[in-house]
């Protein structure tokens, strides 16, 4: 079965598993590798299961788990150059299951294809994530300030696209967060806004989506009803499933059902 399931997903944790076909990748790995474990096992799977991990950047609740995992475990871990050596200062020990590219680049884990897409956060070298094989495409955009339209271009003809669907620009305005933080989070290096998302999101679903994974959302300037709803208004009833990531592992996976529609009107 092809699937996506989110272990974890907003500021304190974010992890999710792409199966495609018969390869599964975990994406980031912001959990306890005990979290990880119980999560894996609601859906009977277990690490040695995974081809890889792939890291979009090395902010704490991306790769909390990574220096027990690479202890514990030889699979591979994908990572830019950049996003890698900043992990390594502090973690040198996960050179032996790092497997370094530069953003941008595109490489094969098994049966899967994937290209790298570097975005716009205050990280080293931040990507985001196309996934292609087993008949599906995933998107993968998380933790970036704005939406370029290479991003919007790679992702094209994808039948899932997992979004970024940070804040609530009127919560984080009235929300508890210094006036600084506000900044960082709107600015160009920061997150998607609620809007932001759903504009990506409707030039998704012109594209091909079938499945929008609305993720990362902020537990003090964000709720899952306000996300849900603003893109749901953009998307004006367009024939595409629409899921919130919860902050916990979901209940059960999202089953890729029908083939992905590969046609591109970008635009
Ligand atoms: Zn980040
Ligand atoms: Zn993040």
């Amino acid at each position: 079965m092809s699937f996506y399931y989110s272990v974890a997903s907003g500021s304190s944790g974010n992890c999710a598993v792409w199966q495609s076909g018969e390869t599964s990748v975990l994406i980031d790995l912001g959990v306890s590798v005990r979290a990880l474990n119980q999560a894996l096992h609601r859906i009977d799977m277990e690490i040695p299961n995974l081809s890889a991990v792939l890291l979009t950047h090395e902010h704490t609740d991306h790769i909390k788990g990574l220096a027990t995992f690479v202890k514990k475990y030889e699979l591979p871990v994908y990572a830019t150059f950049g996003t890698g050596a900043a992990i390594l200062q502090k973690l040198p020990q996960a050179k032996k299951n790092f497997r370094l590219f530069a953003g941008g680049e595109t490489f094969f884990v098994d049966g899967l294809r994937v290209q790298s897409m570097p975005i716009s956060h205050d990280a080293a070298e931040p990507v985001a994530y196309r996934i292609d094989g087993g008949g599906h495409q995933l998107g993968y955009v998380t933790d970036t300030g704005f939406l370029s339209d290479e991003v919007q271009q790679t992702i094209c003809g994808c039948d899932t696209v997992v979004l970024e669907s940070n804040h609530d620009v009127d919560m984080l305005r009235h929300g508890p967060y210094p006036f600084y933080l506000q900044q960082r989070i709107r600015g160009k290096l920061g997150h998607l806004s609620n809007e932001a998302c759903a504009d990506g999101a409707l030039k998704a679903v012109k594209n091909g989506a079938k499945r929008l994974v609305l993720a990362h959302l902020s537990d003090k300037n964000n709720n899952p009803l306000a996300a849900l709803r603003c893109t749901q208004r953009a998307l004006r009833g367009a024939d595409c499933e629409v899921y919130v990531a919860p902050r916990g592992a979901m209940e059960q996976p999202i089953p890729l059902t029908e083939e992905g529609a590969p046609c591109c009107m970008f635009g």
